[in-house]
């Protein structure tokens, strides 16, 4: 009975995290075409992940659990201080659960869910890109970014709080094919599910032990693909690893209706929308995906999205040269948001790294020309800005990049 109960609560697992298919029939079919697209002996593995976890579920689930299997309600609590606070990566090692309970969750299929990097890339700036390579064989990359920033955003002038951020991949792989990104260009193969998210931010924070104060949902994939099992990674992260509800972004091209959907959960965090473009026609050059959500719709998302949440919306804006880069096309921008999200806009500009295979198509800004889009964009009232420093890392491995040779180089000595 104990393990029946154990295998109901992985299944319940499994169909909490199996993803709901687009609201919108065209984004759907947009998504699906790349999908069949990749290759036939690819397709097989486009599932969502198989889902025993204990990591991601909250001290309640957890309680709930013990108590499905037989055993005393505070079990949960115990399971809880194991893995957020003793930071236990499996279930043998978790020396305040009784051996035998432990026994019957190892044969129910449970396991933490912990991964360690199977690889750490450090840059001179303090970065480390970490690539953990899942139970299914599949490979993702999560950054970890130190740095400091002045107090507490709402106060001011509070003390001065050290940064770290842990920049999240979302999905393995992407959907989107945006023309410039490295990712895009590996196509889609499943969404990752909550403990895979929880487990790269707990991994990152091994990695320089120390714990994180931000999250940024920037690194591989969609995030608004997979928006059920990104908010239960945002729960956890919050209640059960403790970070701030203020200090999450999410960062997403737009996918038709997500917004309002994640506007109604009401989060604190901040909306990073991928514009990359002043008008539809670049934008779709750019993005196949725009086709299906055009930029005006998209806009009134965001202005929604502020209206709901109370929230400002930041844009996101990857300098590509001679294509999206001139003092017009910042004018256009500006002109743009002003019309039609109202003033308290924020750009990030973030110069092109260049990607393997899309050097043909695009190139990196001068640092004149960044300079001069920046400059044209700050003339703007109501607008802010900030310039993404290429950190030494990001040169080398763009978003996605790195895993895209790790898997190479494994495939390589795989065959010799
Ligand atoms: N799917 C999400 C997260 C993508 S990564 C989104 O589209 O927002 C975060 C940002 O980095 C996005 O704005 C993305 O377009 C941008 N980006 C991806 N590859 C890049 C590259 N090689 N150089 C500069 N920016 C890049």
């Amino acid at each position: 009975m104990a393990l029946r109960a154990v295998s109901a609560a992985a299944a319940a697992a499994a169909t909490r995290c199996r993803d709901s298919p687009s609201s919108l029939a065209a984004f759907s079919r947009f998504a699906r075409r790349t999908v069949a697209s990749r290759a036939e002996e690819d397709r097989d593995a486009v599932v969502d992940a198989p889902t025993t976890s204990l990591l991601g579920m909250s001290e309640e689930a957890l309680t709930r659990l013990a108590r499905e299997m037989g055993e005393p309600g505070y079990r949960g609590k115990q399971m809880h201080d194991s893995i957020y606070g003793m930071r236990k990566a499996r279930v043998v090692d978790m020396a305040l659960l009784p051996g035998a309970f432990r026994e019957k969750l190892v044969r129910g299929g449970m396991e933490i869910g912990r991964v360690a990097p199977a690889d750490v890339v450090s840059s001179p700036d303090g970065t480390k890109k970490i690539l953990l390579e899942l139970r299914c064989g599949s490979v993702i990359e999560a950054v970890g970014i130190p740095g400091d920033v002045p107090g507490d955003a709402a106060s001011g002038d509070g003390p001065r709080r050290r940064r770290f951020t842990a920049c999240v991949s979302s999905q393995v792989g992407c959907a989107m094919r945006c023309s410039f990104c490295a990712t895009g260009r590996q196509g889609f193969k499943r969404n990752l599910d909550a403990a895979e998210m929880v487990n790269q931010v707990m991994a990152l924070e091994d990695v320089f032990q120390r714990r994180a104060t931000n999250v940024v949902m920037m690194g591989m994939g969609e995030p608004l693909m997979n928006l059920r099992n990104v908010l239960e990674a945002h729960r956890c992260l919050n209640a059960d690893v403790g970070i701030g509800g203020r200090y999450f972004t999410i960062s997403t091209v737009g996918v038709p209706n997500a917004i309002a959907k994640l506007a109604a959960h009401k989060l604190q965090a901040t909306l990073a929308v991928s514009l990359h473009a002043p008008n539809q026609a670049l934008r779709e050059r750019l993005i196949p995906s725009a086709k299906v959500y055009p930029l005006d719709a998209l806009l009134r998302d965001c202005r929604a999205y502020k209206k709901v949440t109370g929230r400002r919306v930041t844009f996101e804006y990857t300098l590509l040269a001679g294509e999206n880069d001139s003092v017009e096309h910042a004018e256009a921008l500006a002109a743009l948001l002003r019309r039609n999200v109202g003033g308290g806009c924020h750009v990030n500009l973030l110069p092109w790294n260049p990607v393997r295979g899309a050097e043909e198509t695009h190139a990196r800004p001068s640092a004149k020309a960044t300079r001069r889009f920046a400059e044209a964009l700050e003339r703007e009232r109501g607008i802010t800005l900030t310039v993404r420093k290429t950190r030494g890392l990001e040169a080398d491995a763009a978003c996605g990049q790195l895993t895209g040779s790790f898997v190479r180089k494994r495939r390589v000595s795989v065959g010799v």
